[in-house]
């Protein structure tokens, strides 16, 4: 017998259903750019998993009940109260999302020249550590280049070249070692909490501040109850605490595992350090018991955080995402291993040999997902990562072609994942017959936001 599912729909909106001649008209107006694509035509949204979720009926209660005061309200004592549940820092600040706690931390903590080094910056993460002055080093470990392994924890840093790092010529320029749960620019991927404790033991060592940036601190939680040994009988909340626990402080964007629609923190153990931030936090994002966010987003972050390491929801992200893997396998589509909670990547440079990476095999998916099936989705490949020359071709391509199907919470079912599969199975028995893309425009930063393609004859 099947485990019954524990949530019902209260609330359901429309999905759109346009006719494919209508998605060929509309993809066209946008450039071909899946960013520039209106909302209104897509039937089931892959772009990302941050601030998309549905909301739940307590949560829901719970903005009711907003204060909308200036300071000090009820509904910053209410957020406060649901934060430290789970983190052990005196000090704790609301921010409007994630990357503003990436611009207030490294400005306060790094120095020019000095290093940040992780498991693997999220890129919003990285363009803070560099405009602080600061220069980003992702220490990945080995097995995360190998898209087919099974290991099973590949978003841990290299702890080897950690220690050499910060033994070596360079390790007194080192100004914090960060810790990316789950690891969003490797695929999604888990860190041990064996990793986390040598990653934290060795930064100790060398008077370095250990933090987290945990965005999804409780996805990864629960692969640590799945995967790490002598964690199976965890509670995935207690196992958060656990991760919590071993570092000096974090940053979370609360729209991701906060299930909320949008907000962040930044939480610390050290005094100076909070000061130094404090007086950023109100100058760049509001009074420090709202930081840029209402009263109504703080209730319902503080609701979700509570939420969030419910069994149910974990085990039914972790299966959601699993059924998506097996369906675009059974297509012979192949994806990134094993499957995480928020997304999963297809390897488009396998599927479309007949095209190079400087025809965009990874865009030519993501867009022929929205032509035949209203998907939207981004892609994660030379696009994005390449390197282009003045006329815009591919001088340097990145190391895969691939593509996200990032899964938001708790609005998409199994039909829906079914659909989708049944997208790829046709795009999958003839992929020879996608076209690739060429660049017409691209803006010098961020290009992929902004870029205009083409489609090349077949
Ligand atoms: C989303 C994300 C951020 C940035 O958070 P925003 O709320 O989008 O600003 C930082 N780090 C990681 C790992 C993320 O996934």
């Amino acid at each position: 017998m099947l485990d019954f599912p524990t949530t019902l729909s209260a609330v359901v909106k429309p999905a759109p259903a346009l006719s494919r001649e209508e998605r060929e008209r509309e993809i066209e107006r946008a450039g071909y750019n899946p960013f520039k694509i209106d909302a209104r035509t897509v039937s089931v949204d892959f772009l990302s998993d941050s601030g998309t979720g549905a909301l739940s009926t307590a949560q829901r209660a719970a903005a009711e009940q907003a204060d909308e005061s200036y300071a000090c309200s009820s509904s910053w004592y209410r957020f406060e109260e649901s934060v430290r549940d789970l983190v052990p820092y005196r000090h704790v600040f609301p921010v409007h999302q994630g990357r503003a706690a990436e611009r207030v931390l490294f400005s306060s903590l790094l120095s020019p020249g000095q290093i940040s080094i992780s498991n693997t910056h999220f890129d919003t993460t990285r363009a803070n550590v560099e405009i602080a002055g600061g220069r980003a080093l992702d220490l990945p470990c080995p097995a995360s280049s190998d898209l087919d392994s099974e290991f099973p924890f590949k978003g841990d840093i290299d702890l080897g070249a950690l220690e050499r790092t910060l033994s070596g010529p360079e390790g007194s320029k080192v100004g914090i070692v960060l810790m990316t749960i789950t690891n969003n620019g490797l695929g999604g991927q888990p860190v041990s909490l064996a990793n986390m404790t040598s990653a934290a033991e060795i930064a100790r060592r060398h008077g370095v501040p250990f933090w987290l940036d945990a965005a999804r601190f409780a996805e990864n939680a629960w692969l640590i109850t799945r995967r790490e040994p002598g964690y199976s009988h965890w509670d995935p909340r207690d196992v958060a605490r656990r991760e919590f626990a071993l570092a000096d402080g974090c940053m979370i964007s609360l729209k991701k595992d906060g299930l909320g629609h949008a907000g962040g923190l930044l939480a610390m153990r050290d005094d100076a350090l909070a000061e130094r931030c404090k007086a950023l936090v109100i100058a760049g994002e509001g009074f420090v018991t709202y930081g840029g966010i209402s009263g109504r987003d703080l209730e319902v972050v503080a609701q979700g955080l509570r939420e969030v390491t419910d069994p149910q929801h974990l085990a039914g992200r972790e299966s959601a995402a699993a059924l998506l893997a097996e369906l675009s396998h059974q297509a012979g589509v192949s994806t990134v291993r094993p499957s995480g909670m928020h997304a999963i990547y297809l390897n488009a440079g396998r599927l479309l040999t007949h095209l190079t990476p400087a025809e965009f095999p990874g865009h030519a998916l993501a867009c022929e997902l929205y032509r035949r099936g209203g998907i939207r989705a981004a892609e994660l490949g030379s696009l994005y990562l390449g390197e282009l020359d003045d006329d815009l071709r591919l001088r340097e391509p990145a190391p895969f072609e691939l593509i996200r199907l990032a899964i938001p919470r708790r609005s998409y079912d199994e039909t829906h994942l079914r659909f989708v599969g049944s997208v790829l199975d046709d795009i999958a028995k003839e992929p020879e017959q996608v076209p690739g893309y060429r660049l017409t425009e691209a803006p010098p930063l961020l290009r992929h936001f902004d870029c205009r393609l083409t489609p090349l004859p077949n």
